[in-house]
């Protein structure tokens, strides 16, 4: 892979559920070492789409290369081993288990003696999971459980971390430290693809952004000067 080469490209995907086309031929791409948005409305298919790309749903047409290989039909854990990586909407913590078991979870595809130094940086990362680190998940707040999944993401070491809604349903303090949280992993060297309904927030931080609608990219370009659109303003940020 060159530096040109997309870590992530996808051309013309197409999904369905049943007769329902969620996705309907749509290409982008993540750049190594950018941060970039997908935007949209509730049913755009932005969650369709990730589940795509990390093998949890079947594409109908079209293919999606990362690392410069083709990786439609692989499934979820040889992609976590090859550090594609996703914090689902709805977080997914394994309620039942504490928070440090948690972390070791998100190293399950790693074998090395690197994994109590990088729990270390998780907790550095977020204090409050180091503070809780014997509590049981599903007792924790759903900021805390967000703060939880991320870092179990990142125990796996991941190259390009995609992230579903991660500000849904938290309080506005919440919210202020789940995007600053992005950011930091952003600037740790971490490539990031953004699915946020907090258009403003997400393209603030993003450096490109697209726009999904009804399972079309309708709009895509820098970040700043979609944030400047007045579509994108009249549609997405209450304008
Ligand atoms: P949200 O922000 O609400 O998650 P989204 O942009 O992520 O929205 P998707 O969840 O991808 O959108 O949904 C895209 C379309 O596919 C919607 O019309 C939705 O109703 C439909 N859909 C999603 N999951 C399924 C499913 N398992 N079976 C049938 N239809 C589904």
């Amino acid at each position: 892979m060159t530096t040109a080469t997309p870590l992530l490209k996808v051309t013309g995907l197409k999904v369905a559920y049943g007769g329902i086309q969620a996705v309907k031929g749509i290409s982008f791409e993540v750049r190594q070492g950018e941060l970039v948005s997908l935007i949209g409305a509730n049913g755009a298919g932005k969650t369709t789409t990730l589940k795509a790309i990390t093998g949890l749903q079947n594409v109908a047409e079209g293919d999606i290369e990362y690392l410069g290989r083709s990786i439609r039909g692989q499934g979820p854990w040889d992609l976590v081993r090859q550090g594609l990586v996703m914090v689902p909407e709805g977080r997914g913590v394994f309620a039942r288990m504490t928070i440090a078991e948690n972390l070791q979870m998100g190293a399950f595809v790693r074998n090395d003696d690197q994994i109590g130094r990088d729990i270390e940086n998780v907790f550095g990362i977020f204090p409050r999971l180091k503070e809780r680190r014997n509590q049981l998940a599903g007792t924790m707040s759903g900021g805390e459980q967000q703060m939880l999944a991320m870092g179990r993401a990142l125990m796996a070491r991941p190259k390009l971390l995609l992230l579903d809604e991660p500000s849904m349903g938290l309080s506005p303090m919440m919210v202020d430290k789940i995007f600053d949280v992005v950011a930091d992993i952003y600037k740790r060297g971490v490539t990031v693809l953004l699915v946020e309904q907090n258009a403003s927030r997400a393209l603030q931080l993003a450096k490109r952004g697209y726009v999904m609608e009804s399972g079309e990219m309708s709009m895509s370009g820098d970040a700043d000067q979609l944030l400047k659109d007045p579509k994108v303003r009249a549609a997405y940020l209450g304008e």
